[in-house]
């Protein structure tokens, strides 16, 4: 492993070779050249009825979605907004947007008018996709910031709006556009808001083909395989890995539109999928529901966990379960998202690690009290500090904020993540917790992801999120939320409280507990801590 040590300066480069990033457009990248041997692939299955895209069928739609586009006066570098859960359709439209030259910002299924409008306004999207179950939000939205109906198009099609069939009957033939694929934007997706507002992510058609490039040696993903697609298309990780990783290799992806732990296990099991992409939370279904038992999951060769932190017992027990690898990987939007990500040929890499950094990447944790950068380990584990990374996948910078873009880029192209990590030797990074959200008791720091993790480990115990609330003397001290196990009877406070407090050192002692019936998540699948802290600050 190469690490470059000058007096103040301790980086650490991927442990890979560089790989070669073409200059292409995703689309070229992409869909540039189809093998006739690969045309009749089924390039998307709707995981519901079983109805089949195959790889022709797709790249004949995305032409006619690019062409339909050009006709209606969409020009490079112009913003259309697609709001659409995971369907089929989604590929066609999103590649069919980027083939035009047009920007896709992609919407986060589950927002309600005054999101979309806000997002509509902040990216000033021309057009909008959406499907016919979320159109009275859509159509609402779109009113407000004076989208006309005829530019609402509606996949499913709806009483007044262009459908996709009409776009495809129309049989434009996609433009000629040129453009720098080095420069020019291809997506504008959200930040999660799991922090504060949603940053709108400029990222370039550079940044998304370098991701795939980059993590494809990695991930193990092949023509045979059939992706589950249950992460959302409209978050970065599902772009990315499913909607543009998957393609590249030509393997199948099989689209459900929402989690439901039933249709997930049917449709993994009717649709015989090979490779499982998840947040932790689906993890702690997959580890613990007494339902998985009853579907044959065989066909599953591997789950592939990221978004929020995987604890090791429980990405273990899913492992032992479902009898398949589990691996874990880590990103963010501002990263198109990986920087990291255990390999699927490496069983010996820890679970709660997120892997060695991916090739044309170099990092360096940084104290974030200090400022000093922290010495990369001869052996063992470095000591925490502030991620920061830098390559050809980083982001151009967020839209219309230069103040925060200011703040999270710096002028060696390095980005702040805001995560706390730690490095070994070998140049594996564990991911400790969010800077934001580790909670100072008595000037200690506690990850509260270390506490849930530990909190799932008991058996009556079926979910768990911790923040840091304000005792009587002011003083933060860690809260559990606890979701208990149907039937678990004697599971109270005390019990919670000395389950932790038997397996930590003394100031990661949990000091409070309530007990819920679900943790908040956002789509992504991430612990939506701030909800939790808005529902104690009401109560206080
Ligand atoms: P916002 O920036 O709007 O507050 P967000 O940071 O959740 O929201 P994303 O870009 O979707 O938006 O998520 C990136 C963040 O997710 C990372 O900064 C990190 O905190 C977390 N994350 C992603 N993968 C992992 C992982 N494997 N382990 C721990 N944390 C992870
Ligand atoms: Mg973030």
């Amino acid at each position: 492993l190469q690490h470059f040590e000058g007096e103040t300066h301790v980086s650490f480069k991927s442990p890979f070779p560089d790989v070669e990033i073409p200059n292409l457009s995703v689309y070229d990248f992409l869909f540039g050249r189809v093998d006739p041997a690969d045309a009749d692939r089924p390039a998307l299955v709707d995981g519901a009825s079983g109805a089949v895209t195959t790889y022709q069928t797709l790249v004949g739609q995305i032409d006619g979605v690019a062409g339909a586009l050009a006709a209606r006066g969409l020009a490079v570098g112009e913003v259309v907004a697609l709001h659409s859960p995971n369907v089929p359709a989604f590929a066609a439209v999103f590649h069919g947007i980027l083939r035009a030259g047009g920007v896709a910002t992609t919407i986060n299924a589950l927002y309600t008018a005054e999101d979309i409008a806000k997002q509509l306004t902040d990216s000033h999207a021309k057009f909008l996709f959406t499907v016919s179950p979320l159109l009275p939000q859509a159509k609402d939205a779109a009113a407000r910031v004076g989208i006309p109906t005829e530019n609402v198009i509606v996949l499913d099609g709806a009483d007044g709006h262009p459908s996709l069939t009409d776009l495809l009957t129309e049989g434009h033939p996609a433009p000629e556009v040129s453009f720098d694929p080095a420069t020019q934007l291809a997506v504008l997706p959200y930040s999660s808001g799991t922090t504060g507002r949603p940053k709108g992510v400029m990222l370039t058609h550079r940044n998304l083909v370098a991701n795939v490039c980059q993590i494809n040696p990695r991930m193990g993903i092949g023509a045979d395989d059939r992706l589950l697609a249950v992460l959302p298309f409209f978050h970065i990780y599902g772009m990315t890995v499913l909607l543009n990783a998957a393609l590249y290799n030509r393997a199948a992806l099989v689209t459900m539109p929402k989690f439901d732990l039933v249709e997930f296990l049917s449709i993994v099991s009717a649709q015989r999928c090979t490779y499982v992409f998840i947040a932790p939370p689906v993890a702690v279904a997959l580890a613990k529901h007494p339902l998985v038992d009853d579907y044959d999951l065989s066909s599953v060769h591997s789950v592939f966990s990221g978004a929020a932190p995987l604890d090791q017992e429980l990405g273990r027990a899913v492992a032992n379960r479902l009898g398949c690898r589990v691996r874990q990987g880590y990103g963010m939007s501002e990263m198109s998202p990986v920087s990291h990500a255990i390999p699927f040929d490496r069983d010996d890499i820890a679970l709660d690690s997120v892997g060695p950094t991916i090739a044309n990447m170099e990092c360096k944790l940084v104290d974030p009290a200090t400022g000093q950068e922290v010495a990369y380990p001869a052996e063992g584990v470095s000591a925490p500090g502030e991620l920061w990374c830098a390559g050809p996948n980083i982001m151009a910078g967020y839209l219309g904020n230069e103040a925060a873009t200011a703040e999270t880029l710096d002028a060696d192209g390095f980005l702040h993540t805001g995560d706390i990590a730690t490095v070994d030797a070998e140049g594996v990074v564990t991911i400790v917790d969010r800077m934001k959200e580790l909670i100072k008791y008595k000037g200690y720091q506690v990850p509260p992801a270390e506490l849930e993790a530990l909190l799932l480990t008991h058996p009556q115990i079926a979910d768990a999120a911790v923040i840091g609330v304000l005792d009587d003397e002011g003083e933060e001290v860690p809260k559990a939320f606890v979701v208990a196990q149907p039937g678990a009877e004697d599971l109270d406070e005390a019990a919670v409280i000395a389950f932790v407090a038997e397996r930590v050192s003394p100031h990661k002692k949990v000091r409070r507990v309530e007990f819920i019936d679900l943790v908040p998540k956002s789509a992504a699948g991430k612990i939506l801590r701030k909800d939790l802290r808005a529902g104690e600050a009401r109560r206080s």
